[in-house]
């Protein structure tokens, strides 16, 4: 059966990392969509200079500008045999959005889709924010703390330069967070109330992590 998972949790909760893992670990293609707003971005496009200001400020992008790119890449041939949705849906609106989505694609093929909280104390998680880098060429996620590469400022998988998010500094932080808060919290509930919401404690090592995700996904 096709395998839809999607992920909830706060900005630098550790999803991006364990979920890449995930897509290979399936063999599912990893659709993470700040990833595809950062692409459309440097792609010059209009659509591209629309979600800069957004990010930029630590805001959500227009649900309708989202929902068309999430729509497109969600019906290329490689998720036909299931997906892993990393940072979508992160709204009520966008949720609603992924039901007619889905509708569109699936027809009335049975699938099984799951959605995952990750459970973080989000104290902890602003410093994480600022020590992150993650690869220009790859997108592989580095923390100079927890997570530093092997040659400073180097990709260990690919060689590439590591880059700084320029919204993931401090200020811009707090207003993701605060986002977070507001629009994409209340999802808990609502995938919950629908039957399909598993949480797991996302405090710990990425191994542990790792295991407590197989457990909820498999
Ligand atoms: P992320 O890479 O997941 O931390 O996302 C970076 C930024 O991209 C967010 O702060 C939002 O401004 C934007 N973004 C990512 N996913 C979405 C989404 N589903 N809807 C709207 N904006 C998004």
């Amino acid at each position: 059966m096709k395998k839809e998972l999607i992920f909830l949790g706060p900005p630098a909760c550790g999803k991006g990392t364990q979920t890449e893992k995930l897509a290979k670990y399936f063999g599912f293609p990893h659709i993470d969509t700040g990833r595809l707003l950062r692409a459309e971005i440097a792609s010059g496009s209009e659509n591209g200079k629309i979600a800069q200001k957004f990010i930029d400020k630590g805001q959500l992008v227009p649900v309708q500008l989202v929902g068309d790119i999430i729509k497109a890449r969600l019906k290329q041939d490689d998720c036909k045999n299931g997906f892993i949705l990393d940072g979508y849906p992160r709204s009520l609106e966008q949720a609603e959005m992924l039901e007619g989505i889905k509708k569109e694609i699936n027809g009335d093929e049975e699938v099984d889709f799951r959605a995952t909280y990750f459970d973080i104390d989000t104290h902890i998680l602003v410093e994480r924010i600022v020590n992150r880098r993650s690869c220009s060429k790859c997108g592989e996620i580095f923390n100079l703390k927890s997570k530093p590469p092997k040659i400073e400022g180097k990709c260990d998988k690919c060689g590439a330069d590591l880059v700084q998010r320029k919204d993931d500094n401090e200020e811009t932080a707090y207003a993701r967070f605060e986002t977070y808060n507001h629009e994409t919290a209340p999802l808990i509930e609502y995938y919950k109330n629908k039957k399909v919401l598993s949480s797991i404690n996302a405090d710990g090592t990425i191994d542990e992590v790792w295991e407590r995700l197989l457990k909820v996904v498999e």
